[in-house]
């Protein structure tokens, strides 16, 4: 009895002292300074979904947006979303997921293993958003501000059960049936152990390979594009400014020529590692960037009509929490408990027509089940 009790006194002790430190984790302060104004955007009128453009900001919970809110002076373009959900991120082997798992499950509509990209738990390829769009005779494409070896877009266009396998994954893109890429990672095309330059094989395949920004933002006369204009990621947000945003219409443009439509993933790659470095000033920047792009596309997809744009994450990174700010200066306060992501359920915003259908708590796979069913039949039968 005598040593239960002393075991149940050192539990409590060990409580007490577990919540103190959480109260007295370091924080870091971060003032925005280039709050950027954001307006009401009227919902489109159109019924009918013949776009879909579904944009992830990786690691972004609803700490990470309402933290960006008060530090853009309480206003973000998502909030013109009209229709929020919440999307349960779970692994088929692991209850704290990663962008390989967490993306597939976007991407495909499986539950899979953690660090599988496009493959179920058996280790099968399954087809993605991309493959659906295309047997609908639909353009395809992605813009992201990472490694085009990273999981995310891997997600949609590779099959690998190990996310690590990076030459592997990138060998898949000439057979993914994607039109438009625009990413970074270009050093992982050429110089390779197999010998295989990938870029002439997409040039093969019949793709523009862009390889610097001018050349990108000049081609105008298709939509099979692959743009690699960086050896790794794109540069910082103060560096590469609307780099992202411009980059996702430049595609959207082109695909639009396409009468049945199209399919877009638009990424805001960074948020995740800036989560994964605890660095919170890097991790606004970031996901302020993904909020404009966010306003840009809006914009864009309430004048088209036709257009759905999903708005959502495939985890959370950081254990980002807000401790303190004002939101009239743009200043936040925040600690963080992880270097690695967090079981946080996280947001799904939805925009245009088909949006009402993303309201609710579901699991991740069923994003993709709704966005396959209002990209084949324009509704949700
Ligand atoms: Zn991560």
């Amino acid at each position: 009895m005598k040593i239960k009790k002393a075991l149940v006194i050192a539990a409590l002790a060990l409580c007490v002292q577990s919540a103190s430190a959480q109260y007295n984790m370091p924080t870091q302060t971060f003032t925005y300074d280039k709050p950027y104004a954001v307006e009401k955007i009227a919902t489109p009128k159109g019924k009918k979904v013949k776009n879909v453009i579904l944009m992830i900001g990786d690691g972004m919970s609803l700490m990470h947006v309402y933290t960006a809110w008060t530090a853009n002076r309480g206003k973000l373009w998502l909030e013109n979303a009209t229709a929020t959900g919440l999307s349960k991120t779970w692994a088929a082997n692991k209850l704290v997921t990663d962008s390989g798992s967490g993306g597939t499950s976007l991407a495909t509509g499986v539950k899979t293993n953690y660090h599988a990209v496009g493959v179920d738990t058996e280790g099968k390829p399954v087809p993605s958003l991309v493959d659906v769009a295309k047997e609908l005779g639909k353009d395809a494409g992605i813009a992201v501000t990472c490694r085009l070896w990273d999981a995310t877009p891997c997600d949609f266009c590779c099959h690998n059960v190990d996310r690590d396998k990076e030459e592997e994954l990138v060998g898949d893109y000439p057979t993914s049936g994607v039109d438009f890429v625009f990413g970074g990672g270009a050093e992982k095309f050429t110089n390779r152990k197999d010998g295989r330059n990938v870029f002439s094989e997409l040039m093969q395949k019949g793709y523009h390979v862009s390889r610097s920004l001018d050349d990108f933002f000049a081609y105008d006369k298709n939509s099979r594009v692959f743009a690699v204009p960086y050896d790794k990621d794109t540069p910082l947000p103060d560096e590469r400014g609307d780099l992202l945003a411009r980059a996702s219409m430049k595609g959207i443009e082109l695909m639009n020529r396409n009468k049945k439509g199209f399919f877009m993933m638009i990424e805001g790659s960074q948020l995740d590692d800036y989560g994964h470095f605890n660095q919170l000033d890097m991790l606004m920047k970031e996901t302020l960037d993904f909020d404009q792009t966010v306003g840009k596309v809006m914009k864009w997809a309430a004048e088209d009509g036709e257009t759905l744009v999903v708005v959502t994450a495939d985890h959370e990174t950081g254990g980002l929490t807000l401790v303190n700010g004002n939101k009239n200066e743009g200043r936040v306060e925040c600690c963080f408990s992880t270097r690695d992501h967090s079981g946080a359920m996280v947001p799904v915003y939805a925009f245009g027509p088909g949006a009402e259908h993303f309201t609710g708590i579901y699991e991740n796979t069923d994003v993709f089940k709704r966005i396959k069913q209002l990209l084949t039949y324009g509704v949700i039968k």
